[in-house]
């Protein structure tokens, strides 16, 4: 039985200076108002250009088929590989033309280029070739925008040329109005000589398509079996006059909170270039939303707000990050008060409304608002998803520590349903893995590692290393190796036996003086050590026969070494190869080396390890608990 995700937070709930609600209800709600216009051969292409006119491309994708979307408009092609990560499969056109370089992701990513030049075509054809494919397109047709597309009079012939080609299939042929919204006659105009060409081609392709949402809205066109639906869907009215004819709730929502609260006395100004004077003693908040938020400039002292169902008009400028409404009506407005800027039960709050204020438009500020602030996707009300991606960078709240370890913690949880099962099981999950099921795989526990550099006459420093950590025993020897290259060193990473490995620099001659161990111990037993020369590598073997009864056994190992580390390279590399639980690696020095810079690189459940600078010795540690993943490690400059 596949149980449903219950709802992890509410409305209410929300911590955020501003933030999107995107109602899916609703949208789904304005699709099937448009399709009330739709004829029964008809079906719908949604479009998701520009992350869905800023409503999210993949949540309002995914709304969309499930709504009875038979395929998806982008403008480009980077918009449709988005899709395409997101596991979107249903057929994308891409609705700009697409430059040459593009070609190979088209044919990968299986998208479907609008084309209005045989070269392209041509391109295209010698590709899917290539690759063995046949590649669908659509014909784009100029009908009197002048944008892009071939010119209608050139379409037929276009249209000719094109079906010679092999590996290309003419699945549909389209055209795009100027001014569907509110110009009848240059859309019939438009659409007559669209149908002169699309009636040639008719019964050999399986899309025609010319309308955009508000011509759904506004008049019927039974020739085309495909509309591609953008604004209405989200709820927004591209003229007063489509209201008679379809009945269309916003989608999204945009939200802030009270940041502020003050009073400016008589003719006193509010914010930048004193633009606003208050006439009476006036009570006013801050909202922590600007302009670099998506909220026009402007609409400086040219909008209004909502707050508690009270409408407030904006004082002074917008600012980058903040602006100021008034809020005199308003007996008990509190720091933290929710605010809606956009698409609340007020006209004055509809996208059409604000962007109408400053002759903007409504697709604009659609696209633009929110620009900081996640999106929370609402169905029925209540919200089922949110989605900080594809829209901001990386913002470390997001993915932080504590947030990842709460999802594992939590799918575990409604796996498993027990609360402390999950524990047991999320702390000992890496043990399972690494020792109980993979007996190839091991890892060290109570890691420490010292580098203790020490003055000497020669280039050179001094270099003792000390190493102790706990592991399995696997055999009754181990190897520590040294080489002058990384070639030759390589191979002893492969190698299960050997504990340790040194890089000696190849500025210091290499001989075995120079890289020596000066004891090596498994649980206080004393190891023998023999020295070879093999390979361009130091090989030094550590055995002892009283070990045999140890063996796959947990044993502490102590090895000690003497080498040396030029005094110009000003950086030592501590690389960590296996394993770890909880590490401390310890770097001293003499008093020559003056300031020290260390950047640890730990992957694993923390990312920074603590660092502790004392007199001369850096210290970086992780707790005793922690995992520490291969390709770890620390970088000391001096
Ligand atoms: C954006 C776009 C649409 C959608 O238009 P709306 O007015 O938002 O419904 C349709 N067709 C093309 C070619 C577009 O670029």
């Amino acid at each position: 039985m596949i149980k449903k995700r219950k709802n992890k937070i509410e409305l209410s709930q929300i911590k955020e200076r501003s933030w999107v609600e995107i109602d899916l209800s609703n949208f789904s709600h304005n699709i099937n108002e448009l399709k009330k216009h739709f004829s029964a051969n008809q079906s719908f292409m949604q479009i998701v250009k520009a992350d869905a006119y800023g409503h999210g491309a993949l949540q309002i994708a995914i709304q969309a088929q499930k709504d009875g979307a038979s395929i998806l408009g982008v403008a480009n092609v980077e918009e449709a590989s988005l899709l395409r990560f997101n596991h979107i499969d249903l057929p994308i056109l891409i609705l700009s033309p697409s430059f040459d370089f593009e070609i190979e992701s088209i044919v990968h990513y299986k998208l479907i280029p609008s084309v209005n030049n045989i070269e392209f075509v041509e391109k295209l054809d010698l590709y899917a070739k290539k690759m063995a494919v046949k590649q669908p397109i659509h014909i784009k047709c100029d009908t009197g925008m002048n944008r892009n597309g071939v010119k209608i009079e050139q379409a037929y012939n276009l249209y000719q040329q094109i079906k010679k080609l092999d590996n290309i299939l003419i699945e549909g042929v389209f055209s795009h109005f100027s001014s569907s919204e509110n110009d009848k006659q240059f859309t019939q105009h438009q659409y007559k000589l669209f149908l002169d060409f699309a009636a040639q081609v008719q019964s050999e392709v399986r899309y025609i398509h010319i309308a955009n949402s508000s011509a759904v809205a506004n008049s019927d066109f039974a020739m085309c079996n495909l509309h591609r639906l953008g604004l209405l869907t989200y709820g927004v009215y591209s003229d007063q006059s489509i209201k008679e004819k379809v009945n269309l709730k916003p989608v999204m929502t945009f939200k802030s909170r009270l940041s502020h609260i003050s009073i400016a006395k008589k003719n006193e100004s509010i914010g930048y270039n004193r633009t606003f004077y208050a006439e009476h003693d006036i009570k006013y908040a801050i909202i922590p939303v600007g302009y670099a938020d998506g909220y026009d400039f402007l609409l400086s002292n040219n909008a209004f707000v909502e707050i508690n169902g009270a409408i407030c008009p904006i004082l002074g400028k917008v600012s980058m990050d903040m602006i100021a409404v008034d809020i005199s009506q308003i007996d008990n407005a509190q720091i933290g008060d929710m605010v809606t800027l956009l698409g609340g039960s007020s006209e004055q709050t509809r996208v059409e409304f604000l962007s109408s204020s400053f002759k903007g438009s409504s697709y604009e500020l659609l696209t633009q608002i929110g620009k900081r602030a996640k999106r929370y996707y609402l169905q029925n009300g209540k919200i089922n998803d949110f989605a900080p991606v594809l829209r901001r960078d990386f913002i470390p709240k997001d993915f932080s520590d504590d947030k990842l370890n709460k999802i594992i913690h939590q799918a575990l949880e409604e796996r498993i349903t027990k609360k402390e099962l999950a524990s047991v099981i999320y702390h000992d999950i890496l043990k399972f893995f690494f020792i109980e099921s993979d007996r190839d795989i091991s890892y060290r526990s109570n890691f420490f590692y010292s580098i203790n550099f020490t003055e000497n006459d020669e280039p050179y420093y001094n270099v003792e290393l000390q190493l102790k950590f706990d592991k399995i025993l696997q055999n009754s020897y181990f190897i520590v190796a040294c080489a002058n290259n990384q070639k030759a060193l390589e191979s002893y990473f492969n190698r299960k036996d050997t504990e340790y490995r040194w890089l000696l620099d190849d500025s210091i001659e290499f001989q075995a003086s120079r890289f020596k161990v000066s004891s090596a111990k498994v649980n206080d037993i004393e190891l023998d050590c023999n020295t070879n020369l093999i390979n361009n590598a130091i090989e030094i073997k550590c055995a002892s026969e009283l070990l045999e009864p140890m063996l796959n056994k947990l044993a502490h190992f102590e090895i000690s070494i003497k080498t040396f580390y030029p005094k110009d390279r000003h950086q030592l590399s501590v690389y960590l190869s296996e394993i770890y639980k909880g590490v401390t690696i310890s770097f001293t020095y003499p008093k020559s080396i003056e300031n020290i810079d260390c950047v640890p690189i730990f992957s694993g459940k923390h990312r920074y390890p603590k660092v502790e600078q004392h007199d001369r010795e850096i210290i970086v540690a992780s707790s005793a608990e922690d995992w520490v993943f291969p390709n770890s490690g620390v970088v000391f400059s001096y």
